[in-house]
């Protein structure tokens, strides 16, 4: 499977702001916060897309929700709330092909998540 960036931010070869760990996930600032919080939980595991999740992957995927949410109480918006999110492939809107939770917080979330409503790619 393709390495991505990510992976490079699992080994360590590449910083970032890492806010949690554990054997199974990994949670780090995104580089391009679109809300005033916006996080990453990703597995460590290589997964590429949400298509490509398995049984086997039960436990790794609801990892990142738990962590999500331990995150959302740490930080302490969890009662406000917030946005988690994964994107898949182009219409998603994904862009790396490692599969990871977008969390956003700190302001009102819109809905739905795009403003051109119906329009398909070219
Ligand atoms: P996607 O569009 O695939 O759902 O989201 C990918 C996210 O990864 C984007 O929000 C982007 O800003 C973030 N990202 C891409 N490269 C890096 C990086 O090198 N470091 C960090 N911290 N975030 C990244």
């Amino acid at each position: 499977m393709a390495e991505t960036i990510f992976d490079k931010i699992i080994d360590k070869s590449i910083p970032a702001e890492i806010l949690y760990e554990d054997e199974l996930a990994l949670a780090f600032s995104d580089i391009n916060p679109q809300a005033p919080v916006h996080f990453l939980v990703i597995p460590k595991k290589q997964i590429a897309t949400i298509n490509d999740i398995t049984e086997a992957d039960r436990e790794v995927v609801g990892h990142l929700y738990v962590v999500a949410a331990k995150l959302a109480a740490e930080k302490g918006f969890a009662d406000q709330g917030y946005r988690a999110v994964m994107n898949c492939n182009e219409y998603g809107g994904q862009t790396v092909y490692h599969i990871h939770l977008h969390v956003l917080a700190g302001k009102p979330m819109g809905w739905p998540p795009y403003t051109d409503k119906m329009k398909p790619l070219e």
